[in-house]
């Protein structure tokens, strides 16, 4: 039998210095084995393989040695990109802040990707985002999650998501967990749930009208 090539897609990974997007990538320990440096653009790319109900997937995700927090980044991290992730922090509102600011970059190169936001670090209580202040999302028919990269929490959901969106298939599923570097910390079921509430009612909102960013 011949041998399937097995789907793969380039994933671009932006969003301010610090805001843990290496830590998130690192997380996946055969993508963290196999990733490869490119020499030319200062760019690590992990490739981060998942068991579906329709067969392996994998994302080439592209991931900076730093340069985002000396300016911006280069064309060649966008090129040819075929989703993305947009992270920052919950514990920092400039990082929220910043979104726009990544998404316009990401999309000026590539165009109707699927797109997802990362809050990240959300296993910090003392959180200066709340859920009731993001909506960059809805604006911009982005996919929205929080995680914590240090406890593993929703790690595969971004992932899941992108996956749907990139294959048609609204019913694929996970059939097969990657394996994930040990939690480092732990997120507090119910806090997790109360935050899940308040995503929900502040989606319930109208949205501000666009003059109201200016
Ligand atoms: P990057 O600049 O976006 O690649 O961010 P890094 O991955 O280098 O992370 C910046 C800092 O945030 C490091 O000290 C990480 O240990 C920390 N960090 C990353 N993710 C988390 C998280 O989920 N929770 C907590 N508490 N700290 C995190
Ligand atoms: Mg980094």
């Amino acid at each position: 039998m011949a041998a399937q090539e097995t789907p793969t897609f380039k994933l671009v990974l932006v969003g301010d210095g610090g805001t843990g997007k290496t830590t998130f990538v690192k997380r996946h320990l055969t993508g963290e084995f196999e990733k490869k440096y490119i020499a030319t653009l200062g760019v690590e790319v992990h490739p981060l393989d998942f068991t579906t109900n329709f067969g392996r997937i994998i994302f080439n995700t592209w991931d900076t040695a730093g340069q985002e927090k000396v300016g911006g980044l280069r064309d060649g991290y966008y090129i040819n990109g075929q989703c993305g992730i947009i992270m920052f922090d919950v514990t920092s509102r400039i990082t929220y802040k910043n979104v726009p600011n990544w998404h316009r970059d990401l999309v000026r190169v590539c165009e109707n990707i699927p797109i997802v936001l990362c809050g990240n670090k959300i296993d910090i209580k003392e959180r200066m985002v709340r859920p009731k202040a993001i909506d960059f999302h809805r604006k911009k028919s982005l996919q929205y999650y929080e995680i914590s990269a240090k406890s593993n929490y929703n790690f595969e959901k971004p992932f899941l998501w992108l996956a749907r969106k990139l294959t048609g298939h609204q019913n694929l599923e996970f059939v097969a967990s990657p394996a994930l570097t040990p939690p480092e910390a732990k997120v507090d079921a119910n806090l997790m749930q109360q935050y899940i509430e308040e995503l929900r009612n502040a989606a319930l909102r109208p949205l501000p009208d666009e003059d109201d960013d200016l």
